[in-house]
């Protein structure tokens, strides 16, 4: 199984509408099922594109969060002196505020009742689902809640393991913004990365922090620039950054009203609209990845 993890480094790029119609693409191509991963646990929308008919859901219990034993609190206020998160509220008892609190333990230590413990906390659900193109995993993790980088990593495990019970010969993950604990658990394992931007200064800028992520875990790139037509003067400067840095540019994607009305429709484009030109690009993008892979 070879694992394409799809990155932007920034949202608003397309990644997600990219990911989800060159999924469909290959599937197309390879007429067996892939398994398809939702790596933005904070904001998931590929189930958006995909409607998938969810068969298991899960609690996400990870965080850990304080919790006052009312009974023993003396309202000495010692906790509160002692969170550096401002997650105490004074009262009588005290008590915590479970969005604040950073599961430190400091206020643990030093309350002299002992009236607080840490207690684990469910922070998301994950599904397991079936897509028109094969076993899709996708969470949602809670407002505030923490841990995205752990959920992701539980994704691809789960991921992985449905590709071995179904045989799938890829698994596409289409990964969350930025460069923090999710993006790095998104990469971790994969065997290549397709960046998508589009020509943009802040796109660019996050590129190059995407790429240079990417590149610190040794894993090859390859990239797309969507909405290649809107800004020329910015595209011609991520191509020659692109051959500076020996990224093979395997595909533009022009802006395309289809492609918004997909969006606006929670439709897939390569689906609902096979031959429309940014359709076509995006089934064009199928070939470079298969190299890349050596398939
Ligand atoms: S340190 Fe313990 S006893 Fe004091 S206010 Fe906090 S919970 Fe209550
Ligand atoms: S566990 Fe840490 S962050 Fe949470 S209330 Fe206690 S001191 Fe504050």
């Amino acid at each position: 199984m070879k694992q394409l993890v799809v990155l932007s480094g920034k949202g608003g790029t397309g990644k997600t509408s990219i990911s989800a119609a060159l999924a469909f693409e290959i599937h197309q191509q390879l007429q067996q099922e892939l398994v398809i991963i939702d790596a933005d646990v904070d904001a998931a929308n590929l189930a958006l594109l995909y409607h998938p008919d969810v068969r298991m859901e899960t609690i996400f219990v990870d965080a850990e969060v304080a919790r006052i034993d009312d009974a023993r609190c003396t309202a000495c206020g010692i906790c509160a002196e002692t969170c550096r998160f401002d997650a105490v509220i004074p009262g009588t008892p005290y008590a915590i505020d479970p969005i604040a609190c950073e599961g430190c333990a400091a206020c643990t230590l030093v309350c002299p009742t002992q009236a607080i413990s840490l207690q684990k906390e469910a922070s998301g659900k994950w599904y397991v689902s079936q897509s028109p193109v094969g076993p899709m995993l996708h969470a949602e993790l809670d407002p505030g809640g923490e841990n995205s980088g752990k959920l992701v990593t539980l994704l691809k495990q789960q991921g992985t393991a449905a590709s071995q019970e179904n045989q799938a010969p890829i698994m596409l993950v289409d990964g969350p913004p930025g460069t923090g604990c999710p993006a790095i658990a998104a990469c971790s394992g994969a065997d290549l990365a397709l960046l998508v931007t589009e020509p943009g200064l802040a796109a660019f800028l996050d590129l190059k922090r995407i790429h240079a992520t990417a590149k610190h875990f040794n894993l090859p790139c390859v990239l797309c620039i969507n909405k290649a037509d809107i800004n020329p003067s910015i595209k011609l400067q991520i191509m020659a950054w692109a051959a500076q840095e020996n990224i093979p540019l395997i595909g533009e994607v022009d802006f395309d009203e289809q492609m918004l009305q997909c969006v606006l429709q929670g439709e897939i484009i390569t689906q609902a609209y096979p031959l429309s030109k940014a359709a076509r690009q995006i089934q064009a993008l199928w070939p470079g990845v298969k190299t890349e892979f050596g398939l």
